[in-house]
């Protein structure tokens, strides 16, 4: 296999003699056929091809194989949105009556839709610390469990996933590792070479890189033995109905079947299809990934450093920190470096964050992350403005606290920046 470099940049696509050198946009939600006969083929799955745009595009699927050959895996898709991969993610394989097993740290969107939208839908899920003990894994898990879910870097927390624990976990209970990749996107760590089973991405962040389209990403391995956990995952081991009773795992085998089910059953009845026009956009943003993600992480290094140092921030969050809380672990899953998101708290409340973020002149404020552009949220203040700093502290946030993202301006403008900022206060 290529250099991640190079599938950066070449993955995915290849054009025939004439053919456009970039990826062409199909812009278009159908596509024609000679014969009714050939075209029940590809509802019948017996050919493959293009028939409607809400289930398969030819511009989405260069984009998602690049993502594929990128993560290592053995088949890809994308999705409207980072929450729409999660959800299929889950829900692919998981249904009313199951149980989830996810990091408590995850991003809030992906908590909420876990702890109260898929709850309303009859799927619990336990949440259980990325640091907890092997006992409180263990006992986290339920005869009617289907999947453990976390993110290799938590947003905000910043907390690094053991993915190589929770793995062994998962698979001693007969269950998939899904893995969130966002943060560090595959520039930085594969989870698939550290046991995860599915990752997933909101391509939103690093991947489209400029702040211009809202997609998702799922990426299967091929690893996860469905047949061996056949009476676990009905779903892919049983007849479809909808698909004149296909078995999914036995016609598609380990490496297709995952994909194959969210894309003909999930993709055809919810519709959460990446425009055409965004994939195209998003392919921009890949071809320059192992370029940009140094540089973020170079601004994130430095700026968490001069943090560090400074008498009005009370702590900061960063794990290429040496004395923070998961350096060990970004040192294993993370060596080439994070991500550029940085969390830190200002000395004092509310009023000095507050006063802190009115001062900056280069990172702007947004509900945002992961952009070329330097960016930063108070949640006190704007996300979970309804909250008293009692409940804050309650949710494991400080009326403080504030998320940085550094973009890929010059590191000593952005320290400038903060140091001007922070003498304000
Ligand atoms: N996963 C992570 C780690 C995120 O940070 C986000 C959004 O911030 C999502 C998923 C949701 O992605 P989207 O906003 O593309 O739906």
């Amino acid at each position: 296999m290529t250099q991640i470099a190079t599938r950066c940049v070449q993955a995915g696509y290849a054009p025939g003699n004439g053919e456009p050198r970039q990826i062409p946009i199909v812009q278009s939600t159908t596509f024609k056929y000679d014969t009714s006969e050939r075209m029940g083929q590809l509802f019948d799955l017996e050919a493959e091809g293009y028939f409607y745009t809400r289930l398969q595009n030819p511009t989405n699927d260069a984009v998602a194989a690049k993502i594929c050959a990128l993560e290592g895996g053995s088949a890809a898709m994308l999705t409207s949105s980072g929450q729409a991969a999660n959800f299929f993610s889950v829900f692919n394989i998981a249904q009313s009556g199951d149980h989830v097993v996810a990091c408590s740290t995850i991003y809030g969107g992906s908590y909420n839709l876990l702890a109260h939208t898929m709850a309303k839908m009859g799927l619990e899920t336990t949440f259980v610390s990325p640091t907890c003990s092997d006992e409180e894994l263990e006992a986290a898990f339920r005869p009617n469990t289907k999947a453990v879910f976390g993110e290799t870097i938590a947003n905000p927390a910043l907390a690094v996933l053991d993915i190589e624990r929770f793995a062994a976990a998962a698979h001693a209970h007969g269950v998939p590792l899904i893995v969130d990749n966002t943060f560090p996107t595959p520039v930085n760590c594969r989870p698939i070479e550290w046991g995860a089973d599915i990752v997933t991405h909101s391509t939103t962040k690093y991947m489209d890189g400029h702040g211009c389209g809202v997609g998702g990403a799922i990426v299967d391995s091929g690893n996860f033995d469905w047949m061996a956990n056949a009476e676990r995952f009905p779903g892919l081991t049983t007849p479809d109905e909808s698909y004149h009773g296909i078995v999914y795992a036995e016609r598609f085998g380990r490496a297709g079947a995952f994909i194959t089910k969210a894309t003909s059953q999930l993709m055809r009845d919810f519709g959460s299809i990446q425009s055409p026009q965004n994939a195209f956009y998003l392919n921009l943003g890949l071809e320059s990934l192992h370029v940009r993600m140094p540089q973020h992480c170079a601004n994130g290094q430095a700026v968490a450093q001069f943090l560090q140092s400074n008498p009005k921030v009370a702590s900061v969050r960063y794990p290429g920190l040496p004395d923070d809380e998961f350096h060990a672990l970004a040192q294993k899953y993370l060596p080439n470096g994070s991500c550029g998101v940085v969390s830190f708290e200002v000395a004092g409340g509310r009023a000095e964050a507050e006063r802190f973020m009115a001062a900056l002149r280069l990172f702007a404020i947004e509900t945002h992350v992961a952009d070329a552009r330097s960016c930063c949220l108070h949640p006190a203040s704007s996300t979970h403005r309804q909250m008293s700093d009692e409940e804050l502290v309650a949710a494991g946030i400080s009326p403080s606290m504030v998320r940085l993202s550094c973009g890929l301006e010059a590191g000593e403008d952005l320290v400038a920046d903060l140091d001007q900022a922070l003498a304000s206060v």
